[in-house]
């Protein structure tokens, strides 16, 4: 549906560019029949190559072209190889063909205009394909640079398949080549010898620190420079959730550790349309173009309970364990310390200090494996911290004395010890006040 418009443009740019003088081969550069710019191309024994090449061949390949490079430094060369083979006395069989052309520069040949249409859309498929699938209207797809064809004549090997065409635009060579790292190579040289920047060959080689080559390492020489680049904008939509709230109701028949879900949430939905700016695939920018909610999110009810612990404490508490006192209440390195540290082994027993009901059971961030034991009257809650396992569970109303968990080093912590804790109001005292 949204194709046609696309291949009109190029099969337009093609008529108006078909009569573009020739600019000059750019991929098929390094290859025999091809004309180049680049001295190093034919090295500096081309003009003895030249000389080599016998009449006949010059008179039935190129001739003009030949002679030009023999009498002057200053003009086109013929490639290397097209002057070995010319002077081995090979001469290409020469065809007719279509060149492909970007940005008037003819890049690569196929056998007929069906082959470089095919070319073209096959890039332009690939790219619908990997990044258009879920688009629901493609609102342009184009090349960025002027794509199109014309004839021309190349040699017959020249000639390459859609397939290898496709890659040469898309990779800027049909093939990937590697260099191994031999003693004594420097980045530099390397790119040297391949007409490569140094950046470049880091481009072609990511994650690969130029600096530490090392000998038997395998770098990647070819530097995949595209011809052509894409870029698109479709529209795509999009259902997402909406999220709903949640309201909690307080319930003096339930514990503070306990709630209930009275009416559960829903998650509502809504549709965006939106417009997405792609190039060679890569989102660049996003319009909003439309929302619909589809359904309002459903707030949740959640009660909360607030039944106070009756008052179970009898005042006088016991150490949970005994142990070396190795840490005080009260500032410590520049903070506070809101309980006192009771180093013993790990695995020994913690008691409760005093009688209560356990609130919580299970990790605490730096309090690791953590216990607190509400002991009512809503004034008094104690907190055993680093435990290496419990022995309550959450709800449990436990004596004084009771064993409630084991000592351990989880959560901050550089050995095995209790912190144990006391806290009035939800406020850190000092427990050593509680223990004359
Ligand atoms: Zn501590």
């Amino acid at each position: 549906m949204h194709r046609r418009p696309i291949l009109l443009v190029v099969i337009a740019a093609a008529m108006c560019l078909g009569v573009v003088a020739d600019m000059g081969w750019r991929h098929l550069q390094s290859s025999h029949p091809a004309m180049v710019e680049n001295d190093q191309q034919a090295g500096s024994d081309g003009q003895a190559l030249v000389d080599a090449v016998p009449d006949d061949a010059a008179g039935s390949y190129e001739r003009d072209r030949v002679e030009v490079a023999s009498r002057t430094t200053t003009g086109p060369r013929v490639a290397r190889e097209s002057l070995e083979s010319l002077a081995a006395g090979q001469v290409p069989v020469m065809q007719k063909a279509i060149a492909i052309t970007v940005d008037g520069q003819a890049v690569v040949a196929v056998a007929d205009e069906a082959a470089a249409q095919q070319v073209l859309d096959t890039i332009l498929h690939q790219y619908e394909e990997n990044y258009l699938g879920d688009a629901t209207v493609v609102e342009e797809l184009t090349f960025s640079e002027s794509v199109s064809w014309r004839e021309t004549e190349v040699a017959q090997d020249e000639v390459k398949s859609v397939e290898e065409a496709v890659n040469v635009l898309l990779l800027g060579t049909d093939k990937v080549a590697t260099y191994t790292v031999v003693s004594g190579d420097t980045a530099w040289d390397i790119a040297m010898e391949y007409d490569l920047t140094t950046d470049q060959l880091a481009r072609a080689n990511p994650g690969v620190d130029l600096e530490l080559l090392q000998p038997g390492q395998q770098l990647t020489i070819t530097y995949k420079e595209p011809y052509v680049h894409l870029r698109s904008v479709a529209q795509r939509q999009v259902e997402e959730g909406i999220p709903f709230v949640e309201e909690t109701v307080e319930d003096s028949s339930l514990w503070p550790w306990e709630s209930e879900i009275v009416t559960p949430g829903k998650w509502g939905s809504r549709v965006k349309m939106l417009r997405e700016y792609r190039e060679d695939g890569e989102l660049v920018s996003t319009e909003v173009l439309n929302v619909e909610v589809l359904s309002q999110p459903q707030r949740q009810v959640r009660k909360v309970g607030t039944k106070q612990v009756p008052d179970m404490g009898t005042g006088s508490l016991i150490l949970p364990v005994v142990g070396d006192l190795t840490s005080k209440f009260g500032p410590r390195w520049g903070s506070w310390h809101s309980g006192i540290d009771l180093a013993t082994s790990t695995g020994t027993p913690v008691k409760a200090a005093d009688s209560g009901i356990v609130t919580f059971v299970g990790w605490d961030g730096g309090y690791g494996k953590l216990v607190k034991i509400d002991h009512g009257g809503g004034k008094m809650v104690t907190y055993y911290a680093h435990l290496s396992g419990y022995n309550v569970s959450v709800g449990q109303a436990v004596n004084k004395g009771d064993v409630i968990g084991y000592v351990g080093n989880t959560g901050n912590s550089t050995g095995p010890h209790l912190h144990f804790e006391i806290r009035i109001d939800g406020q850190p005292v000092n427990p050593l006040n509680y223990y004359p």
